[in-house]
């Protein structure tokens, strides 16, 4: 037993600590090498306590949400992983109490409510038609733990007559990986509804933080800068049309049920408006540039491929390594440098490589 982990086992003995576990099962693209530690904690009780521990005695720690937009490294990740499995959603008043609380521990992996079921839907990844404003509609504030799913929590609380995440429709992601990425669904940012964060800071200490200190912007956060880590969020929700948001969200559904899901979303973060119009291109997407620009659609390493659906989504199409993965993002940055001048940026995360690995990449 390592010396790490008889300190864990003695401080924490109501949780389980587990040794050189696979963690590919854990991400979307089923690739990644073991954590050295691993604990699931199921509630925020022990996340905060375990959390705080680790940064106070300045242990190594790396959080892991749903794994949607994180690659790991073939030889995995030193030190202690931990996932909060919390499925805890408080609806509160206006002065922040409980008025109800649902928390479905998490059995397995709870699949996007509204799956394609149906050959309906454009097929398109234009979602403007559905678009509309409804911050007019009575406020409402409810808190989601870290590791509540979002698919989950669309669910539950259209259910409860609470939309304002409809536009996040089976988008795989956690809350607190949704955060840290400000994900977006359309026209809007995850940051649009947020209203604090509660977070443990890299002394491990509990802090609140506002809205206004988020740093939020397309794919980022303040949480790219900083080892905090996002226990909870309160959400400013909407008493709004649940039928339309409904609606929203299943037809988001099925226009995006053709994106390949044994992979990690957009590798790539789209060109700005600027550069889409110098170079004369009709789209910022680089899955454009990845089919009409370099013709790469459908390109392979081993097992991982350039989706031929989506030329922003690499695949992993059967034991695809990260060594392999990461020499597809490669090629595509070095040659959309190389015939427009653009380096790309990923969208993704990395967890557990050298920095001479990622070389060319970030
Ligand atoms: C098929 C598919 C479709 C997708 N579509 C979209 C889309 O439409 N829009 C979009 O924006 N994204 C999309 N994504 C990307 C992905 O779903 C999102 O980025 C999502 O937010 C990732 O959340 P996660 O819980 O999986 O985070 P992870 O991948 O588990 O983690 C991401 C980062 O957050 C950190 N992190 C996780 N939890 C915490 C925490 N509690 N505290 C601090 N740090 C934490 C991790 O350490 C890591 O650095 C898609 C992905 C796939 C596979």
């Amino acid at each position: 037993m390592s010396e790490l982990l008889a300190k864990l086992q003695s401080q924490f003995p109501q949780l389980e600590f587990k040794e050189q576990y696979p963690l590919a099962q854990h991400t979307t693209v089923k690739i990644g090498g073991p954590a050295e530690l691993y604990c699931e904690t199921k509630n925020s009780q022990d996340f905060i306590a375990l959390v705080s521990f680790m940064r106070k005695n300045n242990l190594p720690l790396t959080l892991l949400g749903w794994g949607a937009n994180t690659l790991i490294s073939d030889s995995g990740i030193t030190g202690l992983v931990v996932r909060n499995t919390s499925q805890t959603i408080t609806i509160l008043d206006s002065e922040g109490h409980t008025t109800r609380t649902f928390n479905q521990q998490e059995q397995e992996r709870i699949a996007a409510r509204w799956q394609s079921d149906s050959q309906k839907g454009t097929f398109t990844y234009e979602f403007s038609d559905l678009d509309y404003d409804e911050s007019e509609a009575e406020r409402v504030l409810v808190e989601l733990d870290s590791g509540v799913s979002l698919p989950y929590a669309i669910n539950i609380l259209i259910q409860q007559g609470i939309t304002g995440l409809q536009w996040y429709s089976r988008i795989p992601a956690t809350v607190g990986g949704a955060i840290y990425n400000n994900i977006h669904g359309g026209t809007h940012f995850i940051s649009e509804v947020i209203k604090s964060i509660a977070v443990i800071d890299e002394q491990g200490k509990s802090r609140v933080l506002d809205k206004s200190e988020l740093k939020a912007g397309y794919d980022v956060s303040r949480f790219h800068e900083t080892d905090e880590t996002i226990v909870s969020a309160v959400f400013s929700l909407y008493k709004g049309d649940t039928q339309k948001a409904a609606y929203v969200a299943r037809e988001w559904a099925v226009r995006k049920a053709i994106q390949p899901q044994r992979s990690l979303g957009c590798v790539f973060q789209n060109i700005s408006n600027e550069v889409k119009d110098k170079l004369g291109y009709p789209t910022t997407s680089v899955g454009y540039i990845v089919e009409h620009v370099l013709n790469k659609k459908g390109f392979q390493i081993g097992d991982a491929k350039i989706s031929e659906k989506h030329g922003a989504f690499i695949e992993n199409v059967g034991n695809a390594t990260a060594k392999e993965y990461l020499e597809v993002i490669r090629t595509v940055i070095s040659q959309t440098e190389r015939k427009t001048g653009v380096k790309l940026k990923p969208e993704i995360f990395f967890l557990g490589f050298k920095k001479s690995e990622l070389a060319g990449i970030v």
